[in-house]
């Protein structure tokens, strides 16, 4: 009998033996279901042993070997050992933080299919003819086989609605499903456009280096063709017969890219991993991707991972954007992540931003990645817009709008093209307020105030989710006379509505696209045409290409400009570059205007300028010289409890545990955070700081061991390595 050391998805530092009968080596990596208290468990294999520190007769016996599905390799394992180590978080809840939700259940998994392509019958070559316009994702997909034979993975990617088309379409014999047998036809790129002298130094520069491990910062401004890059290289990659990751931030806000990816490897099949995806979906494309079938997985942070055996290329698009690191649970940094994993397996990675994070753009000035510049536009008329300033100091503001910004949004309706307002302030007010009383509503659960939706007339806390009706009085006072203050999306929405009756106006945020589908359809209405001044918040400001918009208005960006959290302007300039590059981007130049208290503030002087590494060295010194990550590597430990006192006691208690720190390692006294309470519970932090991260990883290493021998008493508490909220 071997014995089997199991992963189990729990917050234990540890792995658990079960006996077992039937194991072989090559049963590593799989998933086994053993009993655990009174209930049974689904389990990863981690290893096998000879003998165990169980008493024998204590030793319990696996139920059974769960063969459905082919076993996580021995580098997958690797992965989610450093993750374990370097997160400092248990190798189970790593493990199980990454398998697709089916695979962590012992419910049987139908074995992955070889990847389908489709064809047209010979009668699908005149059913277009047949078909009505309003059979709108039908005709699409026949018009895509109409110029080839295409996979099937490729077509669904299209559209949301094409999986029941498609079904159609095969059930009226106009198209075929048929199976290629191995080796898969990856090789055929669509090349669309020849590539400008930047991008072919690019591409020549990435080439030289060879394919061993080695990590690129591709810094490109806004519309300088990144994509192609990206393209260009997996083109590569896929003709070798291997296979490329890409991780994107947010899939849902990105169909284009889909879409191109599809569009320029019509046979290379491609999955999708991300979190909308219905479980079933999620588990088949894990499964392709490994078992190889999939060249490309196009993903969002979970993505990094998918079990790619074939791995030679990862690209991770707007490295610096903050959804690559996981807020809860194992709290990795999916771009960091991926790095470990270019070097675990030997290949380059490319990571891409206009607007690099400073911790990666520190690396790159200082030889560690390999810089590489995209510093003009690809698309040869367009230009960068012109961004300007306007003083709201000097200026009467009517609803909240500047008469310069008011003038500009008149000139693109009287010239037909269309205007963003960008306010990243979602509902209608962001809190409601007695001016008799100054009762301002604050949320029962939270510090944090209740932001006032109109639309479905709710109260809602944006932090919690908490909901309440409207109050008709002041809950404290009495007073029926209680305003809204300040001014969010919808309400901004109304006042131009208004103001610009004429106007067709499309507000797109979180609210209004909540509804599945619904933002692709905004995206189409707006590139087609039908609106005139879009409302947006941070929703809009990646990458879509809307070829008639030629103003940019921006509004509250100030609050960033002084906040307390280190990071927020360097934030605040990335998503000032992002949604500054939806203007302007084909013939038409485009224009962008901040309405701002602080006219002369670098940040804007530099955006102005089209100046990120300035201003990046600005930042860079600033960091240097108060001690700030790049310079320093941080972690912090969180605490949470029903009062403050507990979570802050719990702090004071752990740190003296710690000792002293060695020299080298500063740590810092508890605070609360700064929203203090969230949904009931009161939270506080203390930082760790050292210019080493080895030295604050050996450190984090042994004080963990001491924190989990801590009495507890109703507090919850977690590590944080490279945090990036406070
Ligand atoms: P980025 O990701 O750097 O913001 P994109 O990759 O979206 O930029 O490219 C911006 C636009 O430039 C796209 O419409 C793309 O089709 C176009 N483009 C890219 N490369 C070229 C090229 N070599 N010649 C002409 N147009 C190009
Ligand atoms: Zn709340
Ligand atoms: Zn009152």
């Amino acid at each position: 009998m071997s014995i089997l050391r199991v992963a189990l998805d729990l917050p234990l530092p540890r792995v658990f033996d079960y006996g077992c009968d039937e194991a072989t080596p090559s049963d590593v990596g799989r998933r086994v279901l053993v009993p655990f208290g009174n209930k049974h468990a689904v389990g990863v294999i981690v290893g096998l042993a000879d003998v165990s520190e169980v008493e024998a007769g204590k030793l319990k016996a696996a139920l059974r070997v769960l063969r459905d599905a082919p076993a996580l390799g021995r580098d997958w394992l690797e992965l989610a050992q450093f993750c374990s180590s370097y997160y400092h978080r248990p190798l189970g809840e790593v493990i199980f933080n990454g398998l697709p939700r089916r695979l962590r259940e012992a419910r049987a998994i139908a074995a992955p299919e070889d990847a389908a392509f489709c064809r047209l019958s010979a009668s699908g070559r005149g059913a277009l003819a047949r078909l009505p316009a309003r059979a709108a994702v039908q005709r699409a997909l026949l018009q895509r086989l109409l110029q080839g034979d295409c996979a099937e993975t490729g077509l669904l990617e299209r559209n949301p609605g094409a999986r029941k088309a498609l079904a159609r379409l095969c059930d009226a014999g106009w198209i075929e499903r048929y199976r290629l047998s191995t080796p898969l036809r990856y090789g055929h790129f669509v090349e669309r456009l020849p590539l400008n002298t930047g991008q072919q130094q690019v591409l020549r520069q990435i080439a030289a280096a060879g394919t061993g491990y080695q990590v690129f910062l591709l810094h490109g401004i806004t519309g300088s063709g990144k994509t192609e890059i990206y393209l260009r290289l997996i083109a590569s990659a896929l003709a070798a017969g291997k296979q490329a990751l890409v991780l994107v931030p947010e899939i849902n806000l990105t169909p284009r890219l889909t879409q191109e990816f599809a569009e320029r490897f019509p046979e290379a099949p491609l999955v999708t991993l991300h979190s909308g995806l219905a479980d079933g979906e999620r588990v088949h494309h894990w499964l392709q991707a490994q078992s190889g079938a999939a060249g490309i997985v196009l993903g969002t942070r979970l993505a990094v991972f998918a079990p790619m055996p074939r791995l030679a290329l990862i690209v991770v698009d707007e490295e610096q954007d903050a959804s690559f690191k996981q807020q809860e649970g194992l709290r990795y940094s999916a771009r960091d992540v991926a790095i470990f994993r270019a070097r675990q397996a030997g290949i380059p990675i490319v990571l891409g931003s206009a607007t690099p994070a400073l911790e990666t753009y520190a690396r790159a000035l200082s030889g560690r990645y390999r810089l590489l510049q995209l510093s003009q536009r690809a698309v040869p008329q367009a230009q960068l817009p012109l961004v300007q300033t306007v003083d709201m100091r000097r200026h009467k503001l009517e609803d909240g709008l500047a008469p310069p910004v008011i003038e500009a949004l008149a000139e693109r309706l009287r010239r037909g093209e269309q205007s963003l307002v960008f306010l990243n302030r979602r509902g209608y007010a962001p809190v409601l307020m007695c001016p008799a009383c100054d009762w301002v509503s604050g949320c029962k659960r939270c510090s944090a105030r209740m932001v006032l939706h109109l639309a479905d007339r709710q109260l809602r806390c944006h932090h919690c989710g908490a909901n309440s009706p409207i109050p008709r009085h002041c809950p404290n006072c009495g007073n029926a006379d209680i305003h809204p203050f300040g001014r969010g999306t919808q309400r901004l929405e109304a006042t131009l509505a208004a103001r610009f009756p004429q106007a067709r106006v499309l507000r797109v945020d979180r609210d209004s696209t909540r509804n599945k589908g619904s933002f692709s359809r905004m995206l189409g209405e707006i590139q087609a045409g039908r609106t005139d001044i879009l409302v947006g918040t941070q929703i809009l400001a990646k990458g879509h290409d809307f070829p008639n918009l030629t103003l940019v208005a921006v509004l509250n960006a100030d609050s960033a400009l002084y906040s307390a959290d280190y990071r927020a302007p360097e934030r605040l300039f990335a998503q000032l570059v992002q949604v500054a590059g939806r203007a302007g981007r084909a013939g038409l130049p485009g224009e962008v205007l901040i309405q701002t208290q602080y006219p002369r503030h670098p940040l804007y002087l530099a955006l102005a300028q089209h100046d990120y590494p300035g201003y990046a060295r600005t930042l860079l010194a600033e960091r240097e010289q108060a001690g700030f990550p790049p310079y320093v590597f941080e972690a912090v430990l969180r605490a949470e409890a029903k009062e403050l006192r507990t979570a802050l006691a719990f702090l004071r208690e752990a740190a003296a545990q710690a000792g002293a720190p060695p020299p080298g390692i500063s740590l810092y006294d508890p605070v609360p955070m700064t929203v203090t309470r969230l949904a009931e519970r009161e939270r506080a932090q203390l930082l760790l700081q050292s210019a080493s991260r080895k030295a604050l990883q050996a450190y984090l290493s042994a004080w963990s061991a001491k924190l989990q021998a801590l009495p507890q008493r109703a507090v919850r508490w977690h590590l944080d390595v490279d945090p990036i909220e406070f």
